[in-house]
């Protein structure tokens, strides 16, 4: 198979112009290629009114390797690559005869713990998954209920429950982190068997919004326990069983229950705080790990689409447009956008009491009138908040109580027009832009709920911003604070093995480890410690 990579056609192009370029590419007739694919898609929008899409596509065609030889040295025609998943090959009947073997637990069941279970599941491992929050039907309720009615269930929200952090959100599904073995393509052809759009397969940029992934997630379960795997619910794990080598043996559960276990996988996420603290005072090795703070601004999507896409802004095919940003401040501190969510809503996401945190989501059809996006600044563990690996949560909490404080102390969280914000004056009301957090925002300065250097920060920055993008010139624009749980702030370090460094048989992953950022990396990274995890009770890579 040939994969052929650049090929760039006009957004309006008929679909016949697809398989007439690539054959031009090639340099054969369209009737000379047996089957083909587009494996991308993404768009070039760099010219204003003349966006391109750009596609790869693969081929199959009689006598390929001539057809390679004649175009050497060219980066765009190249063999496909191989992006079939190979698992690790086990004995698995001999295995489970073993008098020692204990199944292997996962604690978590966000991206990456549903990930490492599901490899678990195929590989014939029969996983317990434990989950501290509800099925995420019933966890949908209660996440409404924070939106709705002002009523916080600790351990039933946005982060905790089936389906992790990511559950209630743009479902944006790529991720710039090195993946030379395709792991990527293995998460997303499972995300389009439990339902996903295949698009996703090849979008440049895929997404699949927030009610899709309540019905994914349901059905990576079914898959999950259909394979031997065992849900459960309700169950947070509160202690580490360890021996005397500091040798996992167990878990121990809220309610006093213990599982033996001799593999277990950490995949709490970055707000298991009190999960963290248990690990920290039974002596896991973990360490500070830099993080961001800051807003979710928020535009009119129609300002932002008219900015990226010009006269062609309302193409179907383009969608809402997207945006990224970065500045460097003038003391080299980085601000930048964060989680950018066209077409959506900014919704509350704190998991504690007393405390107000922002975050972003979107439907598939991201069809909200305003555009949203995280603005936020690097902090410096040792420089910022003390280094010790617990301080980033305590700075967190900090800056979540104060907003909750600024918000009116009822779930509502404090706003401001950015001109206002610029001018550091409160907001005494809003403007033309009508946030869209519920339980609903308190006009008023977010000075006092954000440290100085972070707020000097973003005032510098946002002028440069509207340089870039002429919306971030709105001074109705409004943000909301406070963004705090941008990743985990603290690591969970382990060793090529994939197991925590002093802990053997602990298994840390996922966003809360400091091993990903996202959904796509999260997921990824379940199938690596999956892999480690099979290893270790004796199975062979299959490749490699
Ligand atoms: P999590 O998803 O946080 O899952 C951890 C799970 O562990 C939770 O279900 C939790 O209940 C459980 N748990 C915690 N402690 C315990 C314990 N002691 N015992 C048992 N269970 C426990 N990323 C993207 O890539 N694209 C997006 O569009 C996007 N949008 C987002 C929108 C929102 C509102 C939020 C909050 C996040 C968003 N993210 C997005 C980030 C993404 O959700 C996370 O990066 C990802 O979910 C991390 O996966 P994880 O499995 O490592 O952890």
């Amino acid at each position: 198979m040939i994969r052929v990579s650049e090929i760039r056609l006009p957004l309006e192009h008929v679909p016949e112009a697809l398989l007439e370029a690539l054959a031009q590419h090639l340099g054969v007739e369209p009737g000379d290629i047996h089957h083909w694919s587009v494996v991308r898609r993404g768009y070039d929008a760099r010219k204003r009114g003349r966006i391109f899409l750009v596609y790869t596509l693969d081929c199959t065609l009689p006598d390929e390797d001539a057809i390679l030889a004649k175009h050497a040295g060219n980066p765009q025609i190249r063999p496909a690559p191989e992006t079939t998943y190979e698992p690790v090959a086990l004995d698995i009947p001999a295995l489970v005869a073993r008098q020692d073997f204990q199944r292997p637990v996962v604690i978590g069941a966000g991206p990456c713990g549903l990930m490492a279970a599901l490899i678990l599941a195929q590989m014939g491992l029969k996983p317990i998954i434990l989950e501290r929050g509800k099925p995420v039907r019933e966890r949908t309720v209660d996440t409404f209920a924070l939106w709705r009615k002002s009523e916080l269930t600790p351990e039933s929200n946005v982060q905790f429950g089936e389906g992790g952090a990511g559950t209630f959100s743009d479902g944006k599904l790529y991720t710039r982190v090195n993946d030379a073995r395709h792991l990527g393509r293995k998460v997303l052809d499972e995300f389009v068997r439990a339902g996903a759009p295949e698009e996703i397969l090849y979008l440049s940029k895929p997404h699949i919004g927030t009610f899709r992934l309540v019905s994914m997630v349901e059905h990576m379960r079914e898959e999950i326990v259909a394979a031997g795997g065992t849900y459960r619910f309700y169950s947070r794990m509160d202690q580490l069983i360890l021996d005397e080598q500091h040798k996992v043996r167990g878990v121990r559960l809220a309610d006093g229950e213990e599982i033996p276990a001799t593999h277990v996988i950490l995949a709490v996420g970055h707000s298991a705080r009190d999960t963290f603290e248990m690990l920290h005072a039974e002596g896991v090795a973990m360490e500070a790990k830099p993080f961001s703070i800051g807003v979710r601004i928020e535009h009119p999507q129609s300002l932002i689409d008219a900015d990226q896409f010009g006269p062609q802004a309302g193409s179907k095919i383009l969608g809402a447009a997207d945006y990224k940003l970065v500045h460097r401040t003038e003391d080299g501190r980085g601000v930048y956008s964060f989680c950018m969510c066209p077409g959506g809503t900014v919704v509350a996401a704190t998991s504690e009491p007393g405390r107000v945190v922002t975050n972003g989501m979107s439907q598939y059809s991201r069809a909200e009138r305003n555009a949203n996006a995280g603005i936020v600044v690097e902090l410096r563990p040792g420089v910022d908040y003390p280094a010790d690996p617990l301080a980033g949560v305590a700075f967190q909490r900090h800056w979540e109580s104060r907003a909750f404080i600024a918000g009116g102390s009822d779930y509502r969280a404090p706003a401001q027009r950015v001109e206002d914000f610029l001018a550091a004056r409160p907001s005494t009301h809003l403007g033309s832009v009508v946030p869209s957090y519920r339980p609903g925002v308190t006009p008023t300065s977010l000075d006092s709920c954000l440290p100085d250097f972070v707020c000097a920060a973003i005032r510098e920055a946002l002028p440069s911003f509207a340089r870039k993008l002429s919306s971030f010139a709105l001074g109705d624009a409004v943000m909301t604070g406070v963004e705090t749980r941008t990743s985990s702030p603290l690591q969970i370090p382990r060793g090529d093995d994939g197991e925590s460094l002093n802990t053997p048989g602990l298994y840390p992953a996922g966003e809360g480890a400091g091993y990903a950022g996202g959904i796509m990396s999260a997921a990824m990274d379940g199938i690596r410690v999956a892999e480690a995890v099979a290893l270790s009770f004796g199975g062979r890579k299959a490749v490699g």
